[in-house]
């Protein structure tokens, strides 16, 4: 299923591809969220996406997510979030803040040139945590890049928020305090 809603938002599943393994992670035992199978046989393309976007003219908040890792697909949020801000539609970003490692580059200004609202996994405390329970294929250097990219969405994108799952070994003050140090918000899972 490309295409999903929940709560008040359209949600956009474009991979399922992701260089994280995280221990809390939902695709290890489902094949989906809300009764939607989000496994994906093939990666849609930017027709079929907003195709799909057709089908549900009334939301005007589109969320790319994925079941997976949605800046594993750059070309597609930036071309399908140029379309979709051509017809007003507020756009977030649902990401694990790995995009610049996954892509090569810096990626946030391109990303701010059409998201509105970016939702990044802050997930653990400190590199170490976040290297037990994240798994990423990027090793200890994906936290540091990690709060670079929170670092440089601040700068891009209007609305940031970090969120956290509380699992055995995350410290939610100490998380609690980086967002402080950020002044952005924190929403814990
Ligand atoms: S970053 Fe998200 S999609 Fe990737 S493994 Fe972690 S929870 Fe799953």
């Amino acid at each position: 299923m490309i295409a999903y809603t929940y709560k008040e938002g359209l949600y956009l599943n474009i991979t399922n591809r992701c260089p994280n393994r995280c221990t809390f992670c939902v695709r290890q035992y489902q094949d989906g969220v809300g009764g939607h199978n989000l496994i994906l046989k093939e990666e849609p393309t930017i027709a079929e996406i907003l195709a799909a976007v057709e089908e549900y003219p009334d939301y005007d908040e589109i969320i790319f997510c994925g079941y997976g890792e949605p800046t594993c697909r750059l070309d597609v949020i930036l071309n399908v979030g140029r379309e979709l801000k051509k017809r007003g539609c507020h756009l977030r970003l649902n990401t694990n803040g790995q995009g610049n490692l996954i892509n090569g580059y810096n990626i946030v200004p391109d990303l701010g040139e059409v998201i509105d609202y970016i939702s990044i996994s802050l997930n653990a405390q400190d590199a170490e945590t976040y290297h037990e329970i994240c798994q990423s294929d990027y090793g200890r250097e994906a936290y540091s890049e990690l709060l670079h990219f929170i670092e440089e969405s601040i700068k891009h994108i209007s609305h940031v928020r970090l969120t956290v799952v509380a699992v055995p070994g995350v410290d939610i003050e100490a998380c609690h305090a980086i967002a402080e140090k950020f002044q952005i918000d924190l929403m814990v899972r």
